[in-house]
C-alpha cells in the first residue's frame, strides 16, 4: 500500500504558474495546500531520466529533499509507435530552435514537421499510432514515493489542424474521435487527456482508497 498524502502542504515541483493553478484546483478539494517550487525558490534539477517516470521522480525527489515537505511533479510527452517511442522524454526538446542564436523559444510546427518527416520516410502505409503520456510522481522527504502513469492513445494526422491547445495538439487525433486535440473544446480535452488519466489514478489511490 502506498503512503497517503492525507491533507497538509504539498510542493508542486513546477515553475509554471499555469500548471500550479490547474493542479492546485484539482487537489485543494482533498485538503491539500499547494505551494510552488518556484515560490519557495527551489532549484530546478536537470531532467536526465530516460523515461517519463524517471524524470517525474527526479523533480519530485529534488523538491521534497529541498523543502522537507511532500512534493508532486509531472512529466509528459508524445510517443510515436513507428518511431520506437520517440520523441518521448525529448518531446519538448524537438521544438528547441537551437540554431537561431539570440532567438530562443520553441517552434511546435518545426517539431510536428520533424515527426511527420520521420514518419513519411517509412512510406505511405506507416503505422500512425501514437500516445500522449503523463506521469505524476509524489515523493516524501524520507525517500518514499508513488508514481501514477496516464495515457491517451490516438493517431497522428497531417497537415496540422486547429488553433486550441498547445504543443503537438494540432496533429494528435485521440482514439474514437475525428478532431485533433487543437479542434476539441478544451474542457472536453481535459476530460479525456493523459493528464486526466494520471490524476484520476492519483486521486483514487491517494484520497479514495
Ligand atoms: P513537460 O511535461 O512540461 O516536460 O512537457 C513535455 C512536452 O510534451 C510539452 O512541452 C508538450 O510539447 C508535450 N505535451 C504534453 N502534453 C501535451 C498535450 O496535452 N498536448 C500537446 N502537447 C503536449
Amino acid at each position: 500500500m502506498t503512503r497517503k498524502l492525507g491533507g497538509g502542504s504539498l510542493v508542486i515541483a513546477t515553475h509554471n504558474a499555469g500548471k500550479l493553478k490547474e493542479i492546485a484546483a484539482l487537489l485543494e478539494p482533498y485538503g491539500m495546500r499547494c505551494l510552488s517550487a518556484g515560490s519557495l525558490g527551489l532549484p530546478e534539477p536537470d531532467e536526465t531520466g530516460k523515461t517519463f517516470a524517471e524524470n517525474a521522480l527526479i523533480k519530485a525527489r529534488a523538491a521534497a529533499e529541498a523543502s522537507g515537505l511532500a512534493a508532486l511533479a509531472d512529466d509528459s510527452g508524445l510517443s510515436v509507435d513507428a518511431l520506437g517511442g520517440r520523441p518521448g522524454v525529448y518531446t519538448a526538446d524537438w521544438a528547441e530552435r537551437q540554431w537561431f542564436e539570440g532567438d530562443p523559444g520553441r517552434d511546435w510546427y518545426m517539431a510536428m514537421g520533424k515527426v511527420e518527416g520521420l514518419l513519411s520516410e517509412k512510406g505511405p502505409d506507416v503505422d500512425r499510432n501514437a500516445a500522449f503520456h503523463c506521469v505524476l510522481a509524489v515523493a516524501w522527504p524520507d525517500g518514499e514515493y508513488a508514481v501514477y502513469e496516464g495515457k491517451c492513445p490516438g493517431t497522428l494526422t497531417w497537415p496540422p489542424r486547429g488553433t486550441l491547445g498547445f504543443g503537438y495538439d494540432p496533429v494528435f487525433v485521440p482514439e474514437g474521435r475525428d478532431m485533433t486535440f487543437a479542434e476539441i473544446d478544451p474542457a472536453e480535452k481535459h476530460a479525456i487527456s493523459h493528464r486526466a488519466d494520471a490524476f484520476a489514478k492519483l486521486v483514487t489511490d491517494q484520497f479514495n482508497s
